[in-house]
């Protein structure tokens, strides 16, 4: 048997509607032989505390080996997976079309989906994955103030960690009133002269995403300026609901058919209309881009969507490619410790946000090309800050050793959990298309 796969990896749809899925036997024996085969392998290691946990796992059984190891611990390993889906795509030989067929992080999805059928979740997790109904609270004028307040409280998060789970030690996000369309909506006119290029048709609609609406609404104006000043046609999406990708990662896959049956049908129109389709986060792009195809395959709107879903930087590089960016910067960015996102990475779009920061003059740009530890809600939940912690700490270290100008990533979440954590070691900590805005002084 040939060690690992020299062809190009494959990925195949998550079989979720089929009643095999849902069997917990199937999915036993499945873990079982997973686990085994990592066992054996022990690539992924020092990727997440997903394997950490298999492998003290199997050490400290009886046996030494899988079989030693209780079925009823399969789930401990489950648990520390939060879906970077790293270990598929930058570390397993023994991805389809591989005869071993391993594919580590949805198989932990299929783990995590059953358990929220069987058992549902705690109010902390729906909450937490509800980022719609959370928005639409923290919108109303009295609860924004005093929640806003309440969360920078140190007495309150003392409180809010007993009673919630929320580690008070978290990063949590300013919410802010406006909505990303109101903050943007003196830039939203003006008739630019658009051009197609390459796999690009030059009028973009921005998916703001549930971050982006509400957290980071000033990122939208960045991404309009830069748009715009490179001739291409933006608008935003006229109404969206979340990507789905926060109920994913907790295994509840009908609220993510549901949010898809909403999304879809208005991101597939704006295609019809000759739109591409960007995000800020890389996780609702890789949502777009990945997970809703694997599991709607059949849905020709959902495979619509993906093939006109890019990342930011990926289509300002495809116009760069054309000869289409503007290179009229007016302002250096000098050194850029640059966290690479892991749904990032696994776009396999190549380091497109470090090629097209360091096309401005006086830039270098230091890609730091590991796991931030915040993922999704890791880094918040009560249980998992301290691993989220750990995780994080090579990145907080390369961010201090570095000392650069400035430190980004395209993941707001991550870098404002990185930049915590490194305190005064960051003294400029923002999004790269908010850099670029300024480098182009715009
Ligand atoms: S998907 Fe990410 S978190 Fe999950 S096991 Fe793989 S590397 Fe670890
Ligand atoms: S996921 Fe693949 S590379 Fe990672 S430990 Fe398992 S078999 Fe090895």
């Amino acid at each position: 048997m040939r060690e690992g796969s020299l062809e190009a990896p494959t990925r195949h749809p998550l079989d979720w509607k089929n009643e095999l899925f849902w069997d917990k036997e199937n999915l036993e024996a499945e873990l079982e032989r997973v686990y085994d085969i990592c066992h054996g392998c022990r690539r992924c290691v020092s990727l997440c505390d997903a394997f950490p946990t298999l492998f003290d796992l199997v050490d400290e059984s009886e046996t030494m080996e899988v079989d030693g190891v209780a079925k009823a611990d399969y789930m401990k390993v489950v648990d520390q997976c939060y879906l970077c889906d790293l270990c598929y795509l930058t570390k397993c030989p023994y991805v389809p079309p591989h005869e071993w067929n391993v594919d580590f992080p949805h198989l932990m999805l299929r783990a995590k989906a059953q358990k929220f059928k069987a058992e549902g979740t705690s109010f902390r997790n729906k909450t937490l994955s509800n980022t719609d109904a959370v928005t639409r609270l923290m919108k109303i004028p009295v609860v924004n103030q005093t929640g806003n307040a309440l969360l920078g409280n140190k007495t309150f998060r003392s409180v809010f960690e007993k009673g919630f789970g929320v580690h008070h030690k978290a990063t949590v996000p300013k919410y802010h009133r406006k909505n990303m369309a109101k903050v943007c909506k003196d830039l939203l006119a003006g008739d630019v002269n658009r051009m197609p290029a390459g796999s690009t048709t030059g009028r973009v609609a921005l998916y703001a995403t549930c971050y982006g609406n509400y957290n980071t609404p000033d990122l939208g104006a960045d991404f309009l300026k830069v748009f715009q000043h490179n001739d291409i046609e933006i608008k935003l999406v006229p109404k969206e609901r979340c990507c789905g990708m926060p109920k994913f990662e907790l295994g509840d896959l009908d609220s993510v058919e549901r949010n898809m049956q909403f999304n879809i049908p208005v991101l597939a129109k704006l295609v019809d209309e000759g739109f591409d389709l960007v995000a800020p986060i890389p996780s609702c792009v890789l949502m777009y881009k990945q997970e809703l195809p694997l599991m709607f395959p059949d849905n020709e709107d959902v495979i619509k969507v993906q093939n006109a879903f890019f990342d930011p930087f990926e289509y300002l590089a495809i116009r760069h490619k054309a000869g289409l960016l503007k290179t009229d910067f007016k302002q250096e960015l000098g050194d850029i410790s640059y966290q690479v996102a892991c749904h990032q990475r696994v776009q396999r779009i190549g380091n497109k946000t470090r090629d097209i920061l360091s096309l401005v003059p006086d830039t270098q740009v230091l890609p730091i090309e590991r796991c931030s530890g915040h993922d999704g809600s890791y880094a918040v939940k009560n249980e998992t800050y301290d691993k989220a912690v750990k995780i994080a700490r090579p990145v907080v270290r390369k961010v201090t050793d570095q000392a650069a100008n400035h430190f980004t990533s395209d993941c707001p979440m991550a870098s404002a959990h990185v930049a915590k954590l490194a305190g005064d070691a960051v003294t400029s900590n923002e999004h790269p298309m908010t850099l670029l805005c300024r480098a182009y002084g715009l």
